[in-house]
């Protein structure tokens, strides 16, 4: 089968790439190569793949890539990701999870794609004090980064329920693992333990998010990409929460760095205090995690250990904007 993958150069998309390659599939991937993408994450596959290095919003250069590749199904992982980068300048997010989806789902429409699997964000529900959001809970996101990606959803909506695309929605909880851009909390707390720097945590570190390692999310988004009804909607999600403080002193205690290294900053704006996801759903399908989250910490450490050459490659661009955001 022609599976076609947007983002397939970013942190999650290059797990999937890879998973896909391994199971004999013939894969292209789109990627516009942003600050977040980064072509070193599919070496090991590169000669397998077809790459186009091509933003999701020129219509008429996705429309080409289609005719040339025909897919069957699409994976839609390319997006502007980072929260904290949403609150300084939300255009780029608008532009790409908005419109670039927008013209994703043209095209796919008119080459009568198979399958359109929509990759969203728990984010999209808001926050919550009690209880888990189902996937027939109402959308409530608060950020600029989770209004878009609840725009992206609502789009892939409107396509299913309108023109017949079968799309399928999914909504994972917070990835962690090797390869992720080293501006997401958790390669922050490990990349400034290791160099012995202040390690920034909003407010408190009060905040609960609930962590999945990135190789269970690729094999959930494996099993849905197979098993799922079109026009439905899934989370994916461990029960593991953890404040942000919890994550900083395991990171901390497995590398032995005192916890005098944590400094409380001023609190993300509109920051919401708690994700969780109600997966009964997808473990119907016969999925459930399988790392837990003592293991995939240790395999992330470890990872982040033997590739700091690629993590110092970034470094300094992201002092600049550690700067902007850590006060
Ligand atoms: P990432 O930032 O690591 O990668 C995003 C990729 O998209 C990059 O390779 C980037 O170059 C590419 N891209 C950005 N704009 C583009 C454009 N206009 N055209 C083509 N390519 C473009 O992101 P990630 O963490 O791998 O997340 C992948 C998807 O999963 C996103 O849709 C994200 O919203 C969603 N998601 C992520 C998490 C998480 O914790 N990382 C959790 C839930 C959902």
């Amino acid at each position: 089968m022609k599976v076609l993958i947007t983002g397939g150069a970013g942190f999650i998309g290059s797990h999937f790439v890879r998973l896909l390659v391994r199971e004999g599939f013939k894969v292209s991937t789109i990627d516009k190569l942003t600050y977040a993408g980064d072509l070193k994450r599919l070496e090991d596959v590169f000669d397998k793949i077809s790459f186009y290095k091509a933003d999701i919003t020129n219509e008429e250069f996705v429309d080409f890539i289609f005719e040339k590749e025909k897919p069957e199904s699409i994976i839609h992982f390319a997006a502007e990701t980072h929260v904290d980068r949403s609150i300084i300048d939300p255009s780029c997010f608008i532009k790409t999870n908005v419109e670039g989806t927008f013209k994703l789902l043209e095209v796919s429409k008119k080459h009568n794609i198979k399958k359109f699997i929509n990759i969203i964000t728990d984010e999209v529900y808001g926050e919550i004090k009690d209880g888990k959001f189902k996937e027939s809970s109402p959308l409530m996101p608060n950020s600029p980064y989770s209004v878009s990606k609840a725009s992206q959803d609502m789009l892939g909506r409107a396509y299913f329920r309108t023109y017949g695309l079968p799309v399928v929605t999914i909504r994972p909880s917070n990835n962690y693992g090797p390869w992720q851009y080293p501006e997401k909390l958790i390669p922050v707390i490990i990349i400034k333990a290791i160099n012995n720097e202040p390690i920034p945590i909003y407010k408190d570190g009060s905040n609960i998010r609930e962590w999945l390692y990135v190789e269970d999310c690729v094999e959930a988004i494996y099993k849905l990409m197979e098993k799922a009804k079109e026009g439905e909607i899934y989370n994916i999600g461990t029960n593991i929460e953890k404040t942000n403080l919890e994550v900083a002193n395991t990171i901390l205690s497995i590398l032995n760095k005192p916890k005098e290294l944590i400094h409380f900053v001023e609190d993300r704006k509109g920051h919401d205090y708690r994700y969780a996801v109600d997966i009964q759903k997808i473990k119907e399908l016969n999925w459930s995690p399988k790392t837990s989250f003592e293991e995939g910490i240790q395999k992330t450490i470890d990872w982040y250990i033997s590739n700091q050459n690629w993590v110092y490659e970034k470094i300094e661009t992201l002092r600049e904007y550690w700067k902007k955001v850590y006060r």
